[in-house]
């Protein structure tokens, strides 16, 4: 999930310069503009999953995936904590603040689902079926010698960006991959 938010120097008059206030308020304000992203974290919620889409198929004849996304008050009280911390410090900078009030509707603010590129969990992980696809191993339930060794089996989305533990969640698969096959038991 993701939030973006600022001041603008256009808004420096109160309202939107034309003509020669223009030209005065953007070698004013030039270079004293500043711009927020505030990056947060997702749980899991019951409406938040992508299924097989029983009509669409690709090329190949494959049912493509279909998904559904909701946010929950989690993610949406993330959201006006954000813009309230960072109204807040531009505040405390000296600035102004041109983003929504903090009383805005979150849903407004907030990115669309899918408009991150971070999301992650389409096959999660966790202590049992069915509520998640792999055990903590991202071993799948289903398929014994089936691995997932991507942002599929997160238990969440965090606020970090992903590849790293995508590759650290990949080497403790691998470590317990081969632990198993000395084992016999794959
Ligand atoms: C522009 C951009 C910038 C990013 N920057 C960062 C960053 O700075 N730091 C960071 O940590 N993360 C970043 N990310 C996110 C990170 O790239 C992803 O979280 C990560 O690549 C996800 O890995 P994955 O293996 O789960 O999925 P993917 O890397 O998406 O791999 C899925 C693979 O499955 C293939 N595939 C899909 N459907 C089928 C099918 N039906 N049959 C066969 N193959 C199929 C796809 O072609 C693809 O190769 C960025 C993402 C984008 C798009």
């Amino acid at each position: 999930m993701n939030t973006a938010t600022g001041f603008d120097w256009l808004h420096g008059r109160g309202g939107y310069a034309y003509g020669k206030a223009l030209k005065e308020d953007a070698r004013r304000y030039y270079g004293c503009r500043q711009g927020f992203g505030a990056q947060g974290t997702m749980v899991p919620n019951d409406d938040t999953f992508c299924e097989l889409d029983p009509k669409m198929k690709d090329q190949w004849g494959i049912p493509v995936l279909r998904f559904h996304w909701k946010w929950s008050d989690f993610e949406l009280r993330q959201v006006l904590h954000q813009q309230k911390l960072i109204a807040e410090l531009l505040s405390a900078m000296g600035g102004k603040f041109s983003g929504p009030p903090e009383t805005a509707d979150a849903l407004k603010v907030i990115r669309a689902g899918g408009a991150v590129i971070h999301e992650v969990g389409g096959a999660i992980m966790g202590e049992r079926r069915p509520n998640s696809v792999t055990n903590r191993w991202g071993q799948t339930w289903d398929v014994k010698n089936l691995f997932m060794a991507d942002g599929a089996p997160f238990a969440s989305t965090a606020d970090k960006n992903p590849t790293l533990t995508i590759m650290a969640l990949a080497w403790r698969a691998v470590d317990h991959l081969i632990e198993e096959r000395q084992k016999g038991n794959l």
